[in-house]
């Protein structure tokens, strides 16, 4: 089905309502015509009739005074001198032109018109003038021209009687302009064509161009179809060509008609007219009905058009807002859409709720079976390291009980010290799973007191420097700072800290470093592991403190749980610390512990003057913000052969900040590219404020292009040196640094 536009439909609204009116009228218009039409003719008729009526009066009047004249006694006596003068004054008030007497042969006796005496001429009776003699009846003579006269004419003529005999013709003759006279007298409308007839059908007078066609025969058509009839209406053409509408009337008694033409173009010019005024009303209205249908078509289209974006803008996000609509089902229909959006905005929300849900339970379930496979796993892998102690001390310990024993003494206290070692890790494992256990259950024992960081470190240290030893692990702890006394649980803090010291050592590589430090911030102190082992891929940061996973490294010869740092993270909550790690892959790890600082009265409470109370700490302070260990551990080693001198590391541009700000060092040296930033940020940070501005700045760099010299010179480092460092020259710098501090 074809499309149409609402303007189009409107138009035809328009045109349905219009056309069916208009036609209706132009039918209305067409019968009133039809009934104007009737009642004319029939009012033509009649004019017609009393028009033949208002002729013959004339006619029989004047025939009746000449039937009175022909009486005359003066006639009878023969004495025609007195008759004529007699007629002659008569004559003007029977509506005659002149009066003559015929005798029988058709000799004239008298004319009034003519002197008497005069030879006047005999003209042959026509046929109708017979009559008058023969038959003694009065006859009205057909149109003629009057020979001796040379004017059209007719005549009446009377029988003049003698003796019982007609013995003279008494006739009257009237000139056609007399009958013109009368067609005038009747006043009809001048484009109207009357003409009078005679019995044979000439024309004795005519309202138009008389001069031309009286005397002629009227038109053959007329004459034709009002033969018969002595009253009707005919459609004809006139002489002059004009088609017309003719009413006649004949007179039984002179055979003489009247015919009234109307032309045709009067008759329907009005008809026309009505019809063409009508026509062009109906065009104006349908003209201006179809501009405003267009017009409010477009309105309407527009509101329409206005729903439009709203309707597409449905699947976007976010509610609908529709302004009011002028149209109120439009308007309706935008309620509609805005409804619409809401329910779908309600139901997107239902099913991100039911998706997050179902995201939810996926993920539950999957850490479930994790924890259900790490479970497994565990009990395997427990099993083994229940075992494992177990076995050296059942064997050491068969070794020791042989009945024929004489074991030298070394390998007898080397087995004890097996048997000791054995049993002390076997003991180990079975704290864990029992604080595992506990802590499961929700019980977290911990007892915190005010500590003093260093001797927790030192007693930590002094355990890891032999295990990593062992394995080939360059193991340092930085225990020269002065920090602040913190609240924590010894026991558990030792715990916590062995278990980050030896993870570092257990999954470091061959040769690699390990360092133990302690920064305090703010209201914290934060313990530092760090490491240059393997790392921890990004994918697997998440699942780091989930109990019994071991991040594949189950599959290694490495020994563990996967318990170690679940418990240390319930410990640290427990004495309201923090625990978190950063870790690249090939790069290394490093775990920190905040605690926190333990409040001035309770630190002293806690102290004992004459065995801990320790000097304020006085030395200069150095900061290293530098995330390469290696690195850290050589400047360590420089600085530390500065005397009273305190190396402090940092290993971001946030951490150096956070720590200059907090232990105003008296120099800083910044690495340029750090994890978090570079140089240039540290130097900006420091100026920045006001607690740190003074602090001299020197950049340590392995970029010595030109151009990254020049930047630094501009950026304002107070001195720029350059990897591998050249130790004389940093010392000659610290010197004159530290002496003016
Ligand atoms: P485990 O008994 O396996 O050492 P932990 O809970 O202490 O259990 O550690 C969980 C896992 O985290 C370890 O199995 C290891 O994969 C990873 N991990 C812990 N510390 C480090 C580190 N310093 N370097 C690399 N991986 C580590």
């Amino acid at each position: 089905m074809p499309q149409r536009t609402i303007r189009f439909w409107l138009t035809c609204l328009v045109i349905g309502c219009v056309l069916p009116a208009t036609l209706g009228s132009a039918f209305l218009f067409t019968i009133s015509y039809q009934q104007q039409r009737t009642i004319l003719e029939r009012n033509t008729i009649a004019t017609a009739r009393a028009l033949m009526q208002a002729i013959d009066a004339e006619l029989f009047g004047a025939q009746s005074a000449l039937q009175v004249l022909a009486g005359s006694q003066r006639l009878a006596s023969g004495d025609l001198a007195s008759f004529s003068r007699q007629a002659s004054e008569a004559l003007p008030n029977m509506g005659g032109n002149y009066i003559a007497i015929t005798d029988s042969t058709g000799q004239q006796l008298l004319n009034t018109l003519k002197p008497l005496g005069e030879l006047l001429p005999q003209v042959p009776p026509s046929a109708k003038a017979r009559r008058v003699f023969e038959n003694g009846q009065p006859v009205i003579s057909d149109f003629f021209v009057a020979p001796d006269i040379g004017q059209s004419a007719i005549t009446l003529e009377v029988p003049v009687f003698s003796s019982g005999k007609v013995v003279y013709s008494l006739a009257m003759g009237i000139f056609a302009d007399r009958l013109a006279d009368i067609l005038r007298r009747q006043n009809l409308p001048p484009d109207w064509i009357t003409a009078v007839l005679d019995g044979s059908g000439t024309i004795a007078a005519r309202s138009q161009q008389a001069e031309r066609y009286v005397g002629e025969k009227g038109s053959a058509s007329f004459l034709r179809r009002s033969a018969a009839l002595s009253e009707g209406v005919t459609e004809t053409v006139s002489l002059e060509g004009v088609p017309t509408l003719s009413a006649f009337n004949r007179s039984p008694r002179s055979g003489w008609a009247v015919a009234i033409g109307i032309p045709k173009t009067t008759l329907t010019g009005n008809l026309w007219r009505s019809l063409g005024f009508n026509a062009a009303v109906t065009l104006a209205l349908l003209a201006l009905s179809i501009w405003m249908a267009r017009a409010i078509g477009m309105r309407i289209t527009r509101s329409i058009r206005s729903l439009h974006a709203p309707a597409l803008a449905l699947g976007m996000p976010g509610l609908l807002s529709i302004p009011q609509n002028e149209i109120a089902e439009v308007d309706d229909v935008a309620r509609a859409l805005m409804k619409a959006s809401e329910m779908i905005r309600e139901r997107a929300i239902e099913r991100e709720q039911g998706e997050l849900a179902t995201q939810k339970m996926v993920v539950a379930k999957q850490i479930a079976d994790r924890a259900s496979r790490a479970k497994s796993e565990f009990l395997a892998s427990m099993s083994h390291e229940l075992r494992t102690p177990l076995h050296a001390i059942s064997g050491f310990a068969q070794l020791l009980c042989q009945p024929d024993n004489n074991l030298v003494r070394e390998k007898r206290i080397r087995y004890k010290d097996n048997i000791m070692e054995s049993s002390t890790q076997l003991g180990k494992i079975i704290d864990d799973v029992l604080d595992m256990a506990s802590f499961e259950s929700g019980h977290v024992n911990v007892n915190c007191e005010v500590l003093d960081c260093l001797e927790v470190m030192t007693e930590v240290s002094s355990t890891l420097e032999v295990s990593a030893k062992k394995r080939r692990i360059l193991f340092t702890a930085d225990t020269s700072g002065n920090l602040p006394s913190i609240i924590a649980d010894r026991g558990r803090l030792i715990e916590v800290l062995l278990n980050l010291g030896s993870n570092a050592i257990k999954y470091n590589i061959d040769g690699g470093w390990v360092l133990l430090t302690a920064v305090p911030y703010d209201d914290v102190v934060r313990f530092i592991v760090r490491d240059t082992g393997k790392g921890i891929p990004a994918e697997r940061h998440p699942e780091i403190f989930e109990p019994f996973n071991r991040l594949g490294v189950e599959l290694t010869q490495e020994e563990g749980a996967g318990i170690g740092l679940t418990i240390c993270r319930r410990l640290v909550q427990a004495m309201d610390g923090n625990i978190g790690f950063e870790s690249t892959v090939g790069y290394g790890s490093k775990f920190w512990v905040d605690l926190p600082v333990a409040n001035e009265t309770a630190a002293k409470a806690a102290r004992a003057p004459s065995l801990f109370a320790m000097p304020s700490d006085t030395r200069c302070k150095v900061l290293y913000i530098e995330d390469k260990i290696p690195n850290v551990e050589l400047m360590r080693a420089i600085i530390e052969d500065l005397s009273n001198t305190r190396f402090i590391d940092a290993q971001t541009v946030a951490e150096g900040l956070k720590v200059a700000r907090s232990l105003r060092p008296d120099i800083v040296i910044t690495d340029i590219h750090l994890p978090d930033g570079n140089g240039f940020d540290v130097l900006r940070e420091l100026r920045g404020d006001d607690r740190t501005a003074q602090i001299p700045v020197i950049a340590l760099t392995a970029d010595a292009m030109a151009a990254n010299m020049h930047n630094m010179q501009l950026a304002g480092f107070d001195h720029i040196l350059t990897k591998p460092l050249k130790i004389p020259e940093l010392m000659n710098i610290l010197h004159a640094s530290l002496k003016a501090a």
